[in-house]
């Protein structure tokens, strides 16, 4: 097909689901395929672990709209650089360029897994399921001990899984060792560089930490620009300032700041989208998250 096609759809993760769906190369005729499990068949048990996550979902945010909006949500709260979340998102749809989907799509690639040789590389294998990974998560200082293969369910279902679970400092590490363990595996398969578990979890534990002191000095930056011009609220009211940042190349960068009448920060909100808005739209999504904010904490005079 050489057209372009559109494809305008209520919601955008819908849209930029079917938009990352690989197309295939192969002429083969189209069949229907449950995408949480692996072969591509209904399983009763998952189906009803899957039914409930969803319905207690709704349950708890009855603003979003299932299980979607809720991990948009969960992924864009989380402490990490915007291109590791976009690596989830992938994750949780099973939709990574592993060796099978590549040798799939007809590329010469032995589809066997780098690290132990013995199974085919799939998206559950390459990053929970190899007998290295599921050491490495148990070394871990998440210490993640995994049940038996059977009834793990496919990694997309086992992130959802430890997202329900509480520890948001947690959730930062185990998407960035998830993250690290994909690079390692490329570069095993790639350049045949090979690191250990520890050397592993070290380089995932000095990213995140990376990440939180550019996190922090970006606030610093933020903190000074304000400070000119800054005066503070009356007693009893919080004082909400936003900020938005354009780069073309990179997306919006959203700055919020929450303080007190003796110009205490409450909390504060940096946020890395990937899409490139309008100055304006911008500024009021930075001032939207703002209110939002204010309004999670239960701040009534703002
Ligand atoms: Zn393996």
């Amino acid at each position: 097909m050489g057209g372009v096609v559109q494809i305008q759809i209520g919601r955008e993760e819908t849209t930029r689901s079917i938009l990352a769906i690989p197309i295939s190369v192969i002429h083969r005729e189209d069949r229907l395929v449950w995408h949480h499990y692996e072969d591509g068949k209904y399983q009763v048990k998952l189906g009803y672990k899957i039914a409930k996550a969803l319905q207690e979902e709704e349950n708890s945010t009855p603003s979003s709209s299932g299980i979607q909006g809720g991990l948009w949500k969960w992924l864009w709260g989380l402490n990490i650089p915007n291109k590791e979340k976009v690596f989830l998102w992938k994750c949780v749809h099973g939709i990574l360029p592993t060796k099978s989907v590549m040798a799939c799509r007809g590329v010469d690639i032995n589809p066997l897994c780098g690290r132990c040789g013995l199974e085919v590389e799939t998206t559950d294998h390459a990053l929970r399921d190899c007998e290295w990974n599921t050491f490495l998560w148990t070394v871990s200082p998440l210490r993640f001990c995994l049940p038996p293969t059977a009834q793990r369910g496919t990694l997309g279902d086992w992130i959802l899984l430890i997202r329900k679970k509480g520890n948001e400092d947690g959730h930062d590490l185990f998407a960035m060792l998830l993250w690290c363990i994909w690079g390692g595996s490329n570069d095993v398969t790639f350049s045949n560089k090979r690191i250990n578990h520890h050397q592993l979890i070290e380089l995932a534990t000095s990213r995140l930490q990376e990440h939180f002191k550019m996190q922090e000095e970006k606030l610093k930056g933020m903190q000074r620009n304000f400070a000119g011009k800054w005066t503070p609220p009356m007693n009893d009211v919080i004082k909400i300032n936003s900020d938005a940042l354009i780069r073309e190349e990179e997306g919006t960068g959203i700055g919020v700041v929450l303080r007190d009448c003796r110009g205490r920060v409450i909390r504060t909100i940096i946020q890395l989208r990937s899409s490139v808005y309008g100055g304006d739209v911008a500024e009021a999504l930075a001032c939207r998250e703002g209110m939002k904010l204010a309004k999670e904490l239960g701040m009534k005079r703002i």
